[in-house]
């Protein structure tokens, strides 16, 4: 008897994706096993497939997926076959320095499905019961976005805006959009949002913005003649050292600084220490999610946080390679998030 497979995309060496079949997964003691439903493309993905951030190959990548659960491992308590469910794909030790402070996302002994271990870009995965999260009142669409939202859950967490605060965001790509609208949904009364691309500007203000600008050699000038003040929250969500170097200039005294996109390890910036003291300016960082995916659902159970607009692109495993090019020039194809989605190439297994 051969054992039964599935397709999943894999990446084989640096810059090398392709389709295989590997072994059907079948969840141990504590494991649930996903049918994916859908799994959204994100940068991180891009830099797997270049051989960054520690990537160890085969690897099937993916980590922001949801799907529904269709088997169970011995002992798991949360989830039965059958229900919808959004995944938190950071696994974690619970025994290490960072753990036993609830500082999850930076165990010392982390992996993560889609980084470490297969992911989401196959039509099935196994993951701890811990990491899945009922997803009931929401579609399985939306469910693909806990990851990223959980992000910008966390961000909030850290940075609980003052009530009727006023916001700048730089960049408005999928996880500035998000981020928007979590401002929004935090405590913020009105969100400027600045970007170079038009399209993502009109889908900022149709998503909630107060105010939409394209960057050019005079923004700052701009932004101070209309807000004299400054803004209460300046965030970025670009991970371009310049734009958060900018920041603190634009924020108003008392304010706070968000750096949420994801700068090039190796990159500085210069900053001012006189107008950080002098400003009572807060500067803080945010990274990953933590044990944020409930807040994630919650808002987009309560509508406050719309991701549909956001999906432009939805593709099949075969697309893969052409999924993360979008990622890598999300101008070219006017990509916001790309879903690969291996549950629409099959009907469902019966369960
Ligand atoms: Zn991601
Ligand atoms: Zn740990």
């Amino acid at each position: 008897m051969t054992r039964p497979t599935m397709p999943a995309a894999v990446i084989t060496a640096p810059g090398q994706v392709e389709v295989q079949e590997l072994p059907e997964p079948h969840p141990g003691p504590g494991q649930v096993r996903i049918r994916v439903h859908g799994t959204g493309v994100c940068g991180t993905d891009l830099h797997l497939l270049h051989g960054h951030f520690g990537a160890r190959f085969p690897l099937v990548p993916g980590h922001e997926i949801s799907g529904w659960v269709d088997e169970v491992g011995p002992g798991v308590l949360n989830v039965k076959e059958g229900d919808l469910v959004a995944l938190d794909p950071n696994l974690w030790c619970g025994q290490c320095h960072y753990c036993q402070r609830g500082l999850f996302q930076h165990c010392e002994h982390h992996e993560a499905l889609g980084v470490t271990l297969p992911g989401g870009f196959a039509r099935y995965t196994v993951c701890p019961a811990t990491n899945v999260y009922p997803a009931q009142g929401l579609t399985a669409d939306q469910a693909s976005f806990a990851e990223p939202l959980g992000c910008v859950a966390w961000g909030m967490k850290r940075l609980r805006p003052p009530p009727g605060a006023s916001a700048l965001l730089f960049g408005a790509g999928a996880i500035g959009q998000l981020l928007m609208q979590g401002l929004l949904a935090s405590g913020c009364a009105r969100v400027t949002v600045v970007d170079p691309v038009q399209d993502r500007l009109d889908l900022a203000r149709e998503l909630g913005a107060s105010e939409v600008l394209q960057p050019h050699a005079d923004l700052k000038t701009e932004l101070l003649d209309r807000h004299p003040y400054g803004f209460d929250v300046t965030a970025e969500a670009t991970g371009v050292p310049a734009v958060v170097q900018g920041l603190p200039e634009l924020t108003a005294v008392g304010g706070q600084v968000l750096v949420f996109g994801v700068a090039p390890e190796e990159a500085q910036v210069s900053l001012s220490p006189y107008l950080l003291f002098q400003r009572d300016l807060s500067v803080l960082g945010s990274f990953a999610l933590n044990q944020t995916v409930p807040l994630a659902l919650d808002w987009l159970r309560a509508g406050r946080v719309k991701v549909e607009p956001l999906i432009t692109h939805r593709l099949p495993l075969a697309r893969v390679g052409e999924a993360l090019n979008m990622k890598a020039h999300p101008g070219l194809a006017g990509a916001q998030k790309v879903l690969m989605t291996p549950g629409e190439e099959t009907a469902p297994p019966p369960l």
